[in-house]
């Protein structure tokens, strides 16, 4: 049993998780192929986050079965394993391991069970402290990469399954977050990702005892390192020194992705968000007041239980207040084990189908105005790839906004000229609502 396929489902932590799986993997002598069909263990990364998560997992597990054909090895793994744990093997007998993202650190030990025979292997503890530092990461994008340095969440809001699939808030030491980014600016990354489900609520458990805006501070140092990203933050959690270390060291990125869910304090309390509507907007008016720039975006839930139309229309307010650069809407969904579940006053799917439009469409209309203002205007952009349908190169901006370009030196990539995972200039000439186009700026 020494091919292996994994496929993976969810957020950037589980598609980093995944590059760690695959590293471990690899450094057990396994060989990853592209299908299932060629695989003797076939691994399914899931994710929980949205209504019949499950339902899909299981179908997916039968369609393997069917494609993948005999004696070959299922593993289901991340968010889903770890809340349905054995319920899993009696729905889906063919599966022979399910193991939670909190129990990976364990991979090797469970690889030499299902090696040994056992059809049973399973790592579904939430009684952890450690988070999953290792070595052998096989990275996807060789110009950007992500570093976990907090895993779990202590929060609990009403509609989340975070805690009960990733177990409690633990956060890596200072100096292994530094060692790994010193360990990639060496391999010629120029970018990286800071990620926790709440980064914001990192506190380096050594004595040195960093918290979040130090740690951001630090890794901003590092020789070759250009852009430092992070995501996902907590308002809660959210201190001014960060918006400080922004401010004072261009490397990190002039971006915060700060989810408020809702503008009605109400709701946010029904929801156990931990911070009120002027809470939250005390955060964005530091963002607002900062030297530097700093592109908003977030997360907003419609249709929370008992979310009333006043209720949305506080949300709509808000939004429109704040002019936020992008915004992602999610209809409220059901989730096992959480409070909202036992909440009376459900919205109608209609309503909720109803207000998502809504405010669709009032955010297209504030993101077409904001990002009209860089028309005009030079954007120094990371080169990540290239559109063969529109002949444009596909480049990012600190601010994370993507910003399509035409280069009349390199109008395509050709043998080995590529533009990738280098930085340009390029001069904005057109403005959309998700994105901006323009043509590289050589002066
Ligand atoms: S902070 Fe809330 S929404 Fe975010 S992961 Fe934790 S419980 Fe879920």
């Amino acid at each position: 049993m020494k091919t292996f396929y994994i496929e993976t489902f969810g957020c950037q932590m589980n598609a980093h998780d995944s590059e760690k799986v695959v590293g471990t993997l690899l450094q057990k002598g396994y060989t990853q192929v592209q299908q299932p069909g060629d695989a003797e263990l076939v691994l399914y990364n899931t994710c929980s986050i949205r209504d019949k998560a499950e339902q899909k997992v299981f179908n997916r597990l039968q369609q393997f079965k069917r494609d993948a054909g005999k004696g070959k090895i299922f593993g289901v793994i991340g968010c889903v394993a770890q809340q349905e744990g054995d319920r899993i093997f009696e729905r889906a007998p063919h599966v022979s391991l399910v193991a939670g993202s909190a129990s990976y650190t364990r991979l090797p030990e469970m690889l030499v069970q299902l090696e040994a025979g056992n059809r049973r292997v399973t790592g579904l503890s939430l009684d952890v402290n450690e988070t999953f530092d290792t070595p052998f990461t096989r990275r996807d994008n060789p110009h950007r990469a992500y570093i976990t340095i907090i895993e779990g969440c202590d929060k609990a809001c009403a509609y989340c399954v975070v805690p009960f699939t990733r177990g409690p808030e633990r956060s890596r030491t200072g100096e292994s977050v530094m060692r790994e980014a010193r360990s990639l600016a060496e391999l010629g990354y120029t970018e990286i990702q800071l990620l926790g489900q709440n980064v914001n609520s990192y506190r380096d458990p050594s004595p040195a005892g960093w918290d979040f805006a130090r740690l951001i501070a630090n890794t901003g140092t590092i020789a070759g390192i250009r852009r430092v990203r992070f995501t996902t933050s907590h308002p809660r959690d959210f201190v001014k020194e960060i918006i400080d270390a922004i401010d004072e060291n261009p490397v990190l990125c002039n971006h915060v992705h700060l989810p408020v869910q809702s503008g009605s304090s109400s709701v946010l309390a029904r929801m156990q968000r931990q911070y009120s509507r002027d809470q939250y907007m005390r955060r964005i008016e530091w963002m607002k007041n900062a030297k530097r720039e700093i592109a908003i975006t977030t997360d907003i839930i419609v249709g929370f239980p008992g979310e009333t139309e006043a209720d949305f229309r506080e949300t709509v307010r808000l939004a429109e207040e704040v002019e936020y650069d992008s915004m992602f809407i999610f209809k409220y969904s059901k989730r096992p084990n959480t409070p909202a579940l036992q909440y009376q006053d459900q919205v109608p799917e209609e309503e909720k189908t109803a207000r998502l439009m809504h405010l669709q469409e009032r955010q297209r209309a504030i993101q077409m105005r904001r990002n009209g203002r860089y028309v005009g205007h030079c954007e120094e952009v990371h080169v990540e790839g290239f559109n063969m349908a529109t002949g444009q190169w596909i480049g990012r901006t600190a601010q994370n906004k993507t910003l399509n370009f035409h280069d009349p030196e390199l109008p395509a990539p050709r043998e080995a000229a590529t533009r990738v995972g280098r930085y340009l200039n390029v001069l904005v000439t057109r403005a959309g609502p998700n994105s901006l186009a323009g043509e590289r700026h050589t002066a």
